[in-house]
């Protein structure tokens, strides 16, 4: 079974007990949901009446005021609205922490709520209230991307993190920090029974990380054409989307993959956690990649991995990587990056740190080297249901901490600062 460490450090708002739920009998709970949807409480098609399950209000966490500094506050006064016509009730198992999160409620952003702002846009769970008795007990999961048009120019192109009609969750929907999300089906995507099939060995936590972390981390991989022995630098490896990426670089693309990371943050890696699973070879990121001696020490490290898993003769350190996988906490992880990769490389940028950050590559430098720059997003339904299923027959295990809700806001802080380790999830309906 994969693996979930439990967070050990202390919550910013003391849960009330008992406290801790097995994973076990929380997916029985969310079952026994969905069995008593399928034994009553759709509602009819005239009338939208609050069935009995449904309860007025319900816990989350929420920014009262949106600005520039993040106030995220947890109640367990916030109202639950029945669903009107096409919209449905989900009971949210569990929701993934995101960085996004953290920007979703500073501003706020043109389209975002300016108060009592929920944010949270990786959450599964069952529908449990819904005037179209077909939609009861059915699992689904709520993402950046609630709806698309399908029709229009991006859309067409298969780039649907640029529909020009798209709803998201959580701007026009409401978010996922939440014990209960109502919105419109069509803002929904469908999952498979066996998400919380009854007998699964592995918890609906663990297939949460797919829904944003493990899609984006796939996409990017497949944007970078990687093939099997080629050497793939993640940078940010200890973090949610580039473990995911280290992981399924290894496991699924059997390339050979050498992780950075801050030093500091490899020095706090929690026990439990398999490296092994996700690099063959650890190098501490250089911080000062304008001073040339250290860069120079650090290119060295790479020359010296690189040749190690390639099978080189000793003493050939002419190539360097095929590929770099990109995020940093600062503008810094991304100088100097096609220094990395051998001529026709690839630099793949899944994200970035708040604030103005530019990439500067010299022109000479990209057409005499003929190497390639790309920005890679989220990824759709499929790049989920692709790594959920992978996640489900083993070859890949993700590291993922599993979290109440009161302690959101201390994690979403950390997560800002890159400081948290693979995938955090929160158990929404595990703390009652
Ligand atoms: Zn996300
Ligand atoms: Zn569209």
């Amino acid at each position: 079974m994969t693996a979930i460490h439990q967070a050990t450090s202390p919550t910013t708002v003391p849960p009330k007990e008992p406290f801790r739920v097995q994973v076990t009998d929380l997916t029985e709970s969310i079952l026994n949901d969905a069995v008593t949807a399928v034994n009553g409480v759709c509602l009819s098609t005239e009338s939208a009446d609050r069935s009995a399950n449904l309860p007025y209000t319900q816990a989350a966490v929420l920014t009262p005021i949106v600005g520039k500094e993040l106030d995220l506050q947890y109640t367990e006064n916030l109202p639950i609205r029945p669903p009107d016509k096409d919209e449905v009730t989900v009971k949210i198992a569990w929701t993934g922490i995101c960085r996004s999160d953290a920007c979703f409620s500073l501003g706020p952003e043109p389209g975002f709520p300016s108060h009592d702002h929920v944010a949270g846009h990786e959450g599964i769970g069952i529908v449990v209230q819904s005037h179209d008795k077909s939609l009861m007990h059915r699992p689904v999961a709520a993402r950046y991307i609630g709806s698309t048009c399908g029709f229009c120019h991006y859309c067409l192109k298969g780039l649907i993190e640029s529909c020009l009609n798209q709803t998201n969750f959580p701007k026009q929907h409401r978010g996922t920090y939440e014990q209960y999300i109502t919105v419109p089906w069509s803002a929904l995507m469908p999952l498979p029974d066996w998400v919380f099939g009854e007998n699964s060995k592995i918890s609906p936590a663990v297939y949460t990380g797919a829904l944003c972390s493990g899609s984006a981390a796939l996409k990017s991989l497949r944007a970078a054409n990687i093939r099997p022995g080629d050497v793939v630098i993640i940078s940010g490896i200890l973090g949610a989307i580039r473990h995911f990426a280290g992981m399924m670089a290894k496991r699924v693309f059997q390339a050979r993959v050498i992780g950075l990371d801050w030093d500091w943050k490899y020095q706090r890696l929690p026990a439990s956690f398999a490296g092994e699973n996700i690099f063959d070879i650890f190098i501490s990121a250089c911080t000062t990649p304008n001073d040339q001696i250290p860069w120079d020490k650090f290119l060295n490290s790479i020359r010296r991995a690189c040749s190690e898993l390639r099978g080189t003769k000793a003493n050939d350190y002419s190539l360097m990587a095929d590929t770099v996988i990109a995020n940093a906490s600062s503008t810094s992880g991304f100088e100097r990056l096609d220094d990395l990769v051998s001529d026709g490389g690839s630099i793949i940028y899944v994200g970035a740190p708040r604030g103005e950050c530019s990439v500067k590559v010299p022109l000479l430098t990209l057409l005499g080297r003929q190497l390639r720059l790309q920005g890679s997003l989220m990824g759709g339904p499929e790049e989920v249901l692709q790594v959920m299923d992978w996640i489900r027959s083993g070859l890949i295990k993700p590291e993922v901490t599993d979290i109440s809700l009161p302690e959101v806001s201390r994690y979403l802080g950390d997560s800002v600062d890159f400081k948290t380790f693979g995938k955090v999830v929160v158990r929404v309906n595990g703390y009652q």
